[in-house]
């Protein structure tokens, strides 16, 4: 598994930040998909549970700057994403941010990617010269622009460059189905030629609102032009089209701020003209083969339009409406206008691939392994979120799949013990359950990223199972200890579809009564507790019959779920000494626990004299 660290302005809810980063997930996915490679995707957001949601990533919050360090240290590659983030027009803060990202990374080895960037402005000489130091330290770097590739031509980084083009020029529209149903309540009469307008709030835009109200009044009186106001990031541009609007004598259209990139993308397919201020504004209008002018507040504006051959039809401090208005007309009656959009979107689209070309030489560089045998025992290199993953892609298959959670106590029997050895190979996925597992995986071939207990997954999995409607079947423990497990899990998934329970205490001859009442109650997902080595044994010799799609060995965690046993506090599994906390709590599991010093030494001795 090959761990990507993703940064950028994400999860503010940006359009145009957004669109780069649905596009860097949807390449990553295919190359996964091309390749037969599992990539961990970490991006540090603002909103990291949204950007998890939305994008099915794992996300860390970006402001949480401890969190931020250890993703980084654990990735092999660390992607310095799309926009603009190295300029300090915004603020110095945000550019030592993101340069500090990439000197960590760095500090810990990696491999550093700046991805389709724009660079610039950057003000004060020592700022130019921290930035040349450390950006020199990447090991990729390509710009979205000529402006910025010229800039650090200048700068005699000594480093590769390559010129290419903002990632959302591949970003895909919705379909026209879509777009109709997204526009369906505004009832704007698209027979009638349309504008739409994209503004920002700007520290020098001066009487930019009363300007641009008074050119929106002139469309749609002098004109009779539909005028539409598309907020590109959320409320923040609500706040200046509302105060635009209220200048205004005629009644505009606004579209919602919730649109997905995609989404809006689609829509300016129906738009005659857009005057955009904000850089993917333009973009998205190039990408749809739209008309578009642009009011410049940055350089990359000047820059995205002299790659069109257009000027700004104006600067945001000291526009003239009637140049603004010229413009308009001249785009709408220019007839080769269309021609040459079409043509320059299709250079930019192949200089956008051109990054993700480099992306993937890049991540074929890096070896990682699929899984390592610890003592002989398969572990899979997964973290917790792709061991999620890769447990609900089971679900959607016919066939049983098997998950086991190999720790230091199990692959210390299996040593003993060559059938079980068998047994715990035999399964579709092993994850590092313990911390003795992760630190011993560093001498087999490669460090694992965390462990990943299977009381958590189960847990984790339960939301999915619930939303997705799944049956699930809980076997083992004690007689009664089930019921009352899945009395406490309703409790906390209200519509979770418990199926069955029973007890791990049935003979030999009950089993097929067992495995029969299992298959009747059309369990998709089977939780087995009945300890290990015993489930694991019991799941091996009974999978061929069963017909669940995920089958997984869950020790003592319906103790846990019914109350009868104390999970150790978060402090200590956090710390990896859940271990410890189990001794203290159980102390006659310390013949059990003494496999762990035994491990200890065992892969020790096979780290010194060899042999495995
Ligand atoms: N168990 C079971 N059937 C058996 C033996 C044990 O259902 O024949 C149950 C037992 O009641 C307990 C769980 O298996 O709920 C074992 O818990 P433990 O914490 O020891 O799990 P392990 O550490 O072995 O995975």
């Amino acid at each position: 598994m090959k761990n990507i660290v993703i940064s950028g302005y994400y999860g503010q809810l940006n359009t145009g930040d957004e669109a780069i980063l649905r596009v860097l997930i949807d390449k990553l996915r295919e190359y996964e998909r091309e390749e037969n490679e599992d990539l961990n995707i970490v991006v540090l957001s603002s909103r990291p549970e949204l950007t998890s949601k939305l994008y099915n990533v794992d996300s860390v919050n970006r402001k949480k700057i401890w969190r931020v360090v250890k993703s980084i240290k654990k990735c092999d590659i660390f992607i310095s994403g799309g926009g603009s983030l190295f300029q300090n027009e915004t603020s110095n803060r945000s550019l030592y941010y993101y340069l500090f990202q990439i000197f960590v990374a760095k500090l810990f080895g990696k491999k550093v990617f700046i991805f389709s960037q724009g660079i610039g402005p950057i003000k004060k000489w020592y700022n130019i010269l921290i930035f040349k130091h450390i950006i020199k330290l990447a090991d990729y770097i390509t710009v979205r622009d000529y402006d910025s590739f010229d800039l650090l031509h200048r700068l005699k980084l000594k480093k590769r460059v390559d010129l290419s083009a903002d990632p959302a020029f591949l970003l895909n529209p919705c379909c026209e189905k879509r777009v109709e149903k997204l526009l369906e309540k505004y009832n704007i009469d698209f027979n009638k030629k349309t504008i739409g307008i994209v503004v920002r709030k700007w520290k020098k835009e001066k009487d930019m609102a009363d300007k641009i109200a008074q050119i929106a009044d002139i469309l749609i009186e002098n004109e009779g032009y539909n005028v539409v106001f598309i907020p590109f990031q959320g409320k923040w541009d609500i706040i200046k089209i509302n105060e635009i609007i209220s200048k205004m004598k005629n009644k505009p259209y606004i579209l919602s701020e919730n649109f997905q990139p995609h989404e809006l993308l689609g829509v300016f397919r129906n738009f005659d003209l857009i005057v955009g201020m904000r850089l993917h504004s333009l973009i998205f209008a190039a990408i749809m083969n739209t008309r578009f002018i642009g009011i410049s507040y940055d350089p990359k504006i000047d820059s995205f339009l002299k790659m069109y051959g257009l000027k700004p039809a104006g600067y945001v401090d000291s526009f003239d409406i009637n140049n603004v208005l010229i413009n308009i007309q001249y785009m709408l009656s220019e007839t080769k206008m269309l021609k040459k959009i079409e043509q320059t979107t299709q250079n930019m689209v192949q200089k956008a691939e051109k990054s993700f070309e480099i992306l993937k030489e890049a991540l074929n560089s890096i070896k990682k392994k699929k899984s390592i045998n610890v003592l002989d025992v398969r572990v899979d290199c997964v973290n917790f979120y792709k061991a999620k993953e890769k447990c609900i892609e089971f679900l959607a298959t016919s066939s049983p799949h098997i998950v086991f959670t190999p720790n230091v106590e199990m692959i210390m029997l299996s040593q003993k013990d060559e059938k079980f050895k068998k047994v715990l190979n035999s399964s579709d996925l092993n994850i590092p359950d313990g911390i003795g597992v992760v630190w011993a995986s560093k001498y087999f071939g490669e460090k694992l990223f965390e462990r990943v207990t299977g009381f958590d997954m189960m847990m984790s999995l339960m939301p999915e199972l619930e939303k997705k409607g799944c049956r699930v079947f809980l076997l083992g423990a004690k007689p009664g200890i089930a019921e009352k497990a899945k009395e406490n899990l309703l409790k906390q998934f209200k519509n979770l579809e418990i199926c069955g329970v029973y007890h791990g205490y049935f003979s030999e001859e009950e089993n097929d009564t067992v495995v029969e009442i299992i298959n009747s109650s059309k369990a998709d997902v089977l939780f087995v507790a009945m300890g290990m080595k015993k489930q694991e044994e019991w799941i091996y010799k009974n999978k061929k019959k069963l017909k669940c799609k995920l089958i997984m060995g869950v020790g003592g965690s319906l103790d846990v779920l019914s109350g009868e046993v104390k999970r150790a506090p978060v402090m200590f599994q956090r710390l990896g000494l859940e271990w410890f906390y189990r001794l203290i709590t159980q102390p006659w599991r310390f013949k059990r626990m003494l496999a762990l010093p035994k491990f200890v030494l065992v892969v020790l001795k096979t780290r010194i004299f060899g042999g495995r």
